[in-house]
């Protein structure tokens, strides 16, 4: 089971995190266990548990973190091709009960993704 929110920690600075930008509705940080030159986790304030829990009033949320996406792939020099990941529940491997995008780059991917 998901238990610990640690990207809570995070938001409330007890535990460090390598930010690469933050203001009012988000945070994004590197992952501990990168996965591709670049990755970047993206985080909203706002604790939603799995993509399984949006409502209608995280319409605008949801599009900022999009947008904070596509520009931060810009700033960390993978505008070239990136992929975005948004893993839902433990079966998809969630590791994490705090909506997060990963925000990978850096290489090539290939599909189906495992
Ligand atoms: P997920 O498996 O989709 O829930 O993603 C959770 C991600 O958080 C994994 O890629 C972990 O490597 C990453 N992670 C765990 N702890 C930390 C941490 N303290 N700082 C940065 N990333 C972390």
């Amino acid at each position: 089971m998901m238990q610990d929110n640690l990207f809570q920690k995070i938001i409330d600075h007890k535990i460090p995190a390598d930010l690469v930008y933050e203001d009012d509705l988000c945070l994004a940080f590197r992952d501990i266990n990168p996965q591709a030159p670049v990755h970047v986790l993206i985080i909203p304030r706002k604790v939603i548990r799995t993509h399984a829990d949006i409502t209608e009033e995280d319409r605008e949320l949801l599009g900022h973190l999009h947008l904070v996406a596509a520009r931060l792939a810009d700033q960390l020099g993978i505008g070239d091709g990136y992929r975005l990941v948004l893993n839902c529940k433990e079966r998809a491997g969630q590791t994490v009960p705090h909506l997060h995008l990963h925000l990978l780059g850096g290489r090539t991917f290939v599909w189906p993704p495992g």
